[in-house]
């Protein structure tokens, strides 16, 4: 349950809260000499003095005169120019015959052979605290899509190529030491399928236990006619997983102060419920401002009656935080929060024992403890 407590505290006492919902050409046919030029070099010939130059007149008068033959016919493969198309003459008719190019002669293909489809895996680390986190390394030889689960727990991969991809995989601060088993569907793109299981070792973090007392009327919102609805409330958004990462490098604090009660706590209510602590919580004071440790999007932003002034944000990849017990909330649903923007501030609101922040790190789904993703890179 995500009731916090303050031990130092004294019962509720928050001041008034109040949610800021804000809000190429081809040359033409040869032209040809005109009669008076075949005249000039007539002339030139009748000289008999100069017998010479009549020779080089007649050589010249040959050269205009063949100057004056047709010009070649086009080959069959040259453009022919369009007045000749429109309107042939009779020889033109005989011989202006387009012979169609002979169609390329299609080059033999071999199918190829498809490679069979090869993955691997990693763990880091193999052997994982109750409320961890793992990082899951799957490599493909073949363009693909990777899903996981453990148990009938959902791990969803992100990757930017197709062939590196990165799932991660949360423990629940419940879950028993032991083993467990990771299982994964590979889905390439050409069709292929493969199935990998890797074993995972839960190892027993040492949770505590504390008994939490709660005045009657904070006791009262305990009761599942309250609490059921939000939990229904939440489960979807808890459940998104969009295929991109947001964070850098490891998370920072929302707020830094002393840690009332560490994630994973076993607690016992005065009301007769037994559960366990699903955050963390944060001393200090209503109005204290709380900030995104990572750049996120905010999901939701409002009032709750548990949790009251409730800001969750989606870092991707199936990584979403929460931030409880806002005295005010300062965000919208939709913002892209940079990290180290002001989300909202600390607050009694809900089920508490007196101000703090209850910071919840939620992987797929599974509560897992936030301090480690202040101490390691994710991704
Ligand atoms: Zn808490």
């Amino acid at each position: 349950m995500p009731a916090s407590v303050s031990a130092s505290r004294a019962a509720t006492g928050g001041r008034p809260y109040h949610i800021r919902l804000n809000k190429t050409v081809g040359a033409g046919p040869r032209a040809c000499p005109g009669p008076g030029r075949r005249s000039r070099a007539s002339t030139v010939r009748s000289t008999a003095s100069h017998w010479r130059v009549g020779s080089f007149a007649a050589l010249l008068g040959l050269v205009l005169i063949t100057g004056c033959l047709p010009a070649p016919m086009p080959s069959p493969t040259t453009p022919l120019p369009t007045a000749l198309l429109s309107t042939p003459t009779a020889t033109a008719t005989a011989t202006l015959t387009v012979t169609p190019l002979p169609s390329p002669t299609p080059t033999p293909t071999l199918s190829p052979t498809p490679l069979p489809l090869e993955a691997t895996v990693s763990l880091e680390p193999p052997e994982v605290m109750q409320g961890h986190t793992c990082i899951v390394r799957a490599t493909t030889n073949l363009p693909s899509r990777v899903v996981g689960r453990i148990r009938e727990r959902p791990v969803s991969f992100v990757s930017e190529d197709g062939l590196s991809h990165v799932g991660l995989a949360g423990l629940r601060a419940t879950d028993e030491p032991g083993e467990l088993t990771l299982e994964m569907d590979v889905l390439a793109d050409d069709g292929q399928r493969a199935q990998l299981t890797r074993a995972l070792t839960v190892m027993d973090a040492g949770y505590r236990q504390e008994t939490i007392t709660l005045t009657p009327a904070v006791g009262a919102l305990l009761d599942p006619a309250i609490t059921q609805p939000e939990l229904l409330r939440l489960a979807p958004i808890y459940a998104l997983a969009t295929s991109v990462i947001h964070w850098e490098g490891p998370f920072d604090w929302p707020f830094e102060g002393p840690i009332t009660s560490q994630f994973g706590t076993r607690r016992r209510y005065s009301t007769g419920l037994v559960s366990y602590h699903t955050g963390l919580d944060i001393d200090g004071e209503t109005g204290d401002v709380i900030v995104a440790p990572a750049k996120g999007i905010v999901v939701l932003a409002d009032m709750l009656q548990v949790r009251g002034g409730a800001v969750i944000l989606d870092h991707g990849a199936g990584v979403l935080s929460g931030y409880y017990h806002l005295s005010e909330v300062d965000v919208e649903v939709g913002q892209t929060l940079e990290r180290g923007a002001p989300l909202g501030k600390m607050g009694a609101t809900g089920v508490v024992t007196g101000s703090h922040l209850h910071w919840e790190l939620r992987v797929n789904g599974v509560a897992v403890n936030p301090i480690e993703w202040t101490e390691r890179a994710f991704r």
